[in-house]
């Protein structure tokens, strides 16, 4: 049987450069040889914008439209929409059973991520977020899954709620594999831990080559290089580590033209800048081509939800019998 890959993104903006060095350029690739199953997370989106539902209806269609610009093949993926299957949620009440409240808080992608919100007191939908997470995996009966490394826990925790279903009842699902991209993580253009929309340091897919090359001049670089001259620390500028995502090739080159103060800060963005711009201009070039015929879009996410409902009613007959609850 082909393997099957279940990916996927919360749908809280538009998808962004950390989005494609982290996962989704895996994605693109790995749609050619596995099966391959991406979730639109509208509702785990809601843990953390259940005050605004507007921003997750307005970035569906939006993040559909990233996935496909950036080489996701209808013909190869399924793209469905989380909360239009309800035996996720279902599994996701089971699963949950299985986890205590005190992993939960240890978790450390929650620690992170409620700590960087300024969160002082979790909801139960967010501090449930892996819990829900295990369960789109399951329903799937996803065996790898292409993830940042921020994710890696999540995968971790699904994996122990599996094993703990099969020693219960008997086994049903496959225990997953997380795959973490070259570059697990990319720092933010204002020299942040992590690119991300909410911050407001990112460059975002759909951005046109002059935005491109304004995010880039704007980004912060190493503070105490003042003159073209002076001896530059690559290893603490974020435009360096976007060379090694983005243009390889030559980062090696920039490092030791960095250190010698041999280039200039705005020569080095200037070279980056058009290396994005080559990566993003196919993209661009799709999302025009595609925007051309908006229905088609909602079409792609009716049919993959269909199949993805198809193969969730599938697996919970399976978890119900399991569980001895088939009624
Ligand atoms: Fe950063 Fe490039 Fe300037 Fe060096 S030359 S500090 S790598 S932007």
């Amino acid at each position: 049987m082909q393997e099957r890959i279940l990916t996927g993104d919360r749908i809280t903006g538009k998808l962004h450069l950390g989005h494609y060095v982290g996962s989704l350029k895996n994605r693109v690739e790995l749609q050619n040889s596995y099966e391959c199953f991406v979730l639109l997370a509208d509702v785990q989106a809601l843990t953390t914008h259940f005050d605004h539902p507007a921003i997750v209806c307005d970035n569906l269609r939006h993040v559909a439209m990233d996935y496909l610009a950036a080489g996701i093949d209808p013909n190869r993926s399924t793209l469905f929409i989380q909360s239009m299957i309800p035996e996720i949620a279902e599994l996701t009440v089971y699963f949950s059973m299985f986890v205590t409240v005190n992993s939960l808080r240890h978790n450390p992608t929650i620690k992170t991520e409620a700590a960087e919100r300024g969160y002082k007191q979790l909801n139960y939908g967010f501090l449930g977020y892996p819990v829900s997470q295990a369960a789109d995996i399951a329903i799937c009966r996803a065996t790898l899954i292409p993830v940042g490394e921020d994710q890696v826990p999540h995968i971790e925790q699904t994996r122990k709620i599996i094993r703990r279903f099969h020693d219960l009842y008997r086994p049903v699902f496959p225990e997953p594999q997380a795959l973490v991209g070259d570059i697990p993580r990319l720092t933010g253009l204002d020299g942040g831990r992590k690119m991300g929309k909410s911050s407001g340091n990112a460059i975002s897919l759909d951005s046109s080559p002059q935005q491109v090359k304004e995010l880039i001049q704007k980004a912060v670089t190493d503070p105490e290089r003042i003159h073209k001259n002076d001896p530059g620390h690559p290893d603490i500028c974020p435009i360096y580590s976007y060379h090694q995502a983005f243009n390889a090739p030559q980062a090696d080159d920039i490092y030791k033209n960095c250190t010698q103060g041999t280039i200039g800060c705005f020569e080095c963005k200037t070279k980056l800048a058009a290396k994005i711009n080559e990566l993003l201009e196919p993209m661009n070039e799709r999302r025009e081509a595609i925007s051309n015929y908006p229905k088609q879009i909602d079409e792609i996410l009716i049919s993959g939800t269909e199949r993805a409902r198809a193969l969730a009613r599938e697996t919970m007959q399976e978890v119900r019998e399991a569980m001895g609850i088939a009624y």
